[in-house]
């Protein structure tokens, strides 16, 4: 049949329209950052009427909201994400093709908006999306960083960090409110003063900031109520300080200037670390005070009675940085609005809950008091009398006992303890997935559950499915949409309606083509953007995620320096060609993990050049990890790395996205790995290394000894001699003598403090057992299919809709 004339679409006329209005130009002389921008507004466009009703309505009929409150939000790129819960991807794309554009060419143009480190940053986006997909209402509340997570180059095998500007080309998606500004203290003395009205409190010779609200639609799919993100921008107070201006002092105003704005300049690059800093708990208070307040102003604008301010929110907070908000909303309500101190906790403790991210130390936020008090006086002493209250409380439940009443306090040693204060004063406390949960119980907060049980719970962290399948993953998602339907994008149960699929050919054929599509997406990235040639039919072992010690890339690396010594001693020992792909960002400070960066990429220099290994064995180390590289990776995966020591890994939200993406998983029994195989069974999945309770034994023991295994397994001792042993290209012998001692000999008993040596062999035992069942291709892409099928649990739909029937009780807004 003739191919019909092409009809004009009407999109072209609204991005031709954009393209002249905003930028003055045609299409023959747009660049492709103009068609972005171009675009971009187009799309807002459709969304303001929307949104503006939504908020409107929810004003109007009185309903509860939740504030999402997070340091956090590692969005990505919008453009397309939009355009696809818009349900106008399909007409876009062929304008853009009428017009001879491709489209994911224009996509290219946007920075990703990478306000976030990792996984704890990528939940709150994904959880965004959930609400307003589920049409709850809900504002996420954080900063709004100027530079997000440094953009990574790797050079000489070394990690350079270099600038993120996102807001060049994220601009156009936020809109800016001035006129709902607020103001924050900081600094000063404390006053008590007595008046008609009792005891009041004077806050004097403090220095002001000024927080400027940003806000950004979250559209979730064909949602009647698009979520806002609130990121809130520092401004000094008066925009040049004019008695230092005309002083003549022109450099001193500057500087004033900057002194606020540095406030909002740059997100901190670490991942599970808090390191006491004082322009971070500047950050902290910054945004949890203008969150605070203009949550009250609009409870007064619309409400009146500041008492009734629980039936109207819940707020949430994502790990204890935005802890400062309960002071705060404790201080307005007393110092500025004049409620007593048990009429302001009774409003206080019925609205703020909090989830635990994590039990390590180097992770748990504390500050040192005189900083604290210098900082924040008032907040301080408003903190200091929970703490004096709530000791009274520990004293009733544990009389005598002050070993335990002063590990549970909120000051103790000089330092303030956020988590301390959070399990205090919240309703419900949450982990994030069942192990994680059932760990708070036992551990961290053993005690405090013993006071409360019913505060404790665990709700499993998801990830939402329209981004991680239907953007990320399009072939698959047609595949899926020709068989079931578009239902299971609102509605996850429908992933179940796969199961029945796999005895059906032409679903698999389809499936198999889906992966090899993605592969061969890969490939190119790879090719275009590092020069390096893959083979697609290989198989494709991916370990994507920040990089850090308990993650253990550095298993992996063990793992292939072992290969390589197997295939040089005997080159038909292995014969399956394989890919390893890692991608990771480290800490700029954090001087191991940059090292393991700079292993990972003398060992790709090693095997990818041996002409013994390099048509067996490739490894790809892939810059800039973010959540635009993630969509690529993640789709072209079979095998997927979850490597973490047991007990270290809350959740995981990774290992989610690669299942539902139809990657195998090869992992520890650790965060949600093991609701993971609850899902598929040990079958469908490659289980290795201790549990949680064989870690706990050797520690409680002290009866691990990693030299043991050095002295008894040659091969073991073969690889990480490799470190040493001047093998590796391009780096000095001395380069990874640290790594070397770490796992052998450590500092007392730190040695191999993540237990590699440990779970070394049951490691390999399990990657052979993965390339044993890959080798058979029927079995092998119905095990993948299955991963598919069952991965609609871990949507993030379901984990919101836990978080609303057991803490928000929120009701969906109706059309
Ligand atoms: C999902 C995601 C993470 C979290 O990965 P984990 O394997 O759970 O640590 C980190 N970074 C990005 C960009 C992600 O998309």
């Amino acid at each position: 049949m003739a191919a019909l004339p092409k009809k004009r679409p009407q999109e072209v006329t609204l991005i031709l329209g954009k393209l002249k209005r905003h930028f003055g130009k045609t299409l023959e002389n747009a660049s492709m950052e103009h068609i972005y921008q171009a675009c971009a507004l187009c799309v807002r466009d459709e969304i303001m009427d929307r949104w503006i009703n939504a908020r409107n309505k929810v004003d109007k009929e009185g309903k509860k909201m939740v504030l999402y409150m997070s340091a956090e939000f590692l969005i990505g790129r919008a453009l397309v994400n939009n355009m696809i819960n818009l349900e106008i991807f399909d007409k876009y794309k062929a304008a853009l093709d009428y017009m001879g554009v491709d489209i994911h060419q224009v996509e290219q143009e946007e920075n990703d908006a990478a306000l976030g480190n990792g996984g704890l940053g990528r939940l709150a986006a994904c959880f965004l999306d959930s609400l307003s997909t589920l049409n709850l209402p809900a504002m996420g509340c954080g900063i709004r960083y100027e530079h997000g997570l440094f953009r990574q180059r790797i050079l000489d095998g070394s990690q350079v960090e270099m600038e993120d500007n996102w807001i060049e080309t994220g601009d156009v998606w936020e809109v800016e409110n001035p006129e709902e500004e607020v103001e924050i203290h900081f600094g000063g003395e404390i006053h008590e003063v007595w008046t008609e009205k009792g005891l009041k409190i004077e806050h004097y010779n403090y220095s002001s900031v000024l927080a400027v609200p940003y806000d950004m639609p979250i559209v979730g799919y064909n949602t009647k109520m698009p979520a806002a993100l609130r990121l809130w921008s520092a401004r000094a107070k008066n925009n040049l300080d004019m008695t230092f201006f005309n002083r003549g002092d022109y450099t001193r105003a500057m500087e004033e200037r900057e002194l606020a704005e540095v406030i909002s300049k740059v997100l901190y690059p670490e991942d599970n670390h808090e390191a006491g800093r004082q322009l971070r708990l500047k950050q902290f208070y910054f945004f949890t005070s203008a969150t605070m307040q203009s949550m009250v102003r609009r409870h007064k604008n619309l409400y009146g009675d500041l008492h009734t301010l629980p039936e109207y929110v819940e707020v949430q907070i994502n790990d204890t940085h935005p802890t400062l908000a309960i002071p705060e909303l404790m201080r307005i309500l007393m110092d500025e609005e004049g409620f007593g101190w048990e009429e302001a906790y009774d409003v206080v403790r019925r609205m703020f809950n909090y989830t635990n991210h994590t039990i390590m130390s180097e992770a748990l936020e504390c500050w040192p008091k005189d900083m604290f008090r210098l900082l924040l006086p008032r907040i301080y002493t408003i903190i200091d009398t929970l703490n004096e209250k709530y000791c009274a409380r520990l004293w009733q439940a544990f009389p005598g006992d002050f070993e335990k009443i002063s590990s549970l306090s909120i000051i103790a040693y000089n330092e303030i303890r956020m988590a301390n204060l959070c399990v205090a004063v919240c309703k419900k406390v949450n982990g994030v997935s069942q192990i994680h949960g059932d760990i708070l119980k036992t551990s961290l907060f053993r005690d405090n559950y013993v006071m409360d049980p019913e505060k404790f719970i665990a709700i499993t962290n998801g990830i939402t499915h329209r981004r991680w399948l239907a953007k990320a993953n399009p072939p698959l998602t047609k595949l899926i949409e020709k068989h079931i339907g578009k239902g299971f994008l609102t509605d996850y149960k429908q992933f179940d309606k796969l199961e029945a699929l796999l005895d059906n050919p032409e679903f698999m054929e389809g499936f198999i083509a889906a992966k090899e599509e993605n592969k061969r997406r890969l490939a190119g990235y790879v090719m275009e953007k590092q020069g390096i040639e893959i083979n697609p039919h290989a198989i494709f072992d991916v370990q994507a995620k920040r990089l850090h010690e308990y993650k253990r890339q550095l298993l992996k690396v063990l793992h292939i320096l072992y290969l390589y010594n197997k295939i040089t001693a005997d080159p038909a020992s292995f014969t399956q060609p394989v890919v390893f792909f890692f991608a990771a960002k480290a800490s700029p400070g954090y001087v191991r993990a940059k090292n393991i960066i700079r292993l990972i990429n003398a060992v790709a220099d090693l095997v990818n050049n041996d002409p013994k290994t390099k048509d067996i064995l490739k490894v790809v180390f892939i810059e800039n990890y973010n959540v635009s590289a993630a969509e690529i990776l993640i789709p072209a995966t079979d095998f997927s790395e979850q490597l973490s020591t047991a007990g270290k890994e809350a959740s995981g939200t990774g290992n989610m996205k690669f299942m539902m993406n139809g990657a195998v998983t090869i992992g520890t029994m650790d965060g949600a790995n093991v609701e993971i195989c609850e899902r598929v069974g040990r079958e469908n999945m490659f289980i290795f290394g201790a549990t949680v309770e064989e870690i706990n034994q050797m520690q409680r023991f002290n009866s691990y000894r990693p030299g043991e295994y050095y002295e008894k397994d040659a091969e073991l001792r073969d690889v990480l001699n490799k470190l040493i042993d001047g093998s590796l290209p391009g780096v000095n012998e001395r380069q990874f003598a640290d790594l070397y001692h770490s796992l052998i000999f450590g500092d007392y008993e730190k040695a191999d403090q993540y237990y590699l040596l440990h779970d070394f062999r049951s490691y390999i035992n399990a990657f052979n057992r993965a390339v044993k069942a890959y080798q058979h291709p029927e079995e092998w892409y119905r095990m993948a299919a299955y991963n598919t099928a069952r991965s609609g649990i871990f949507s993030s739909d379901r984990t919101i809709r836990e978080y609303n029937d057991r803490i928000w009780h929120l009701e969906p807004l109706k059309g």
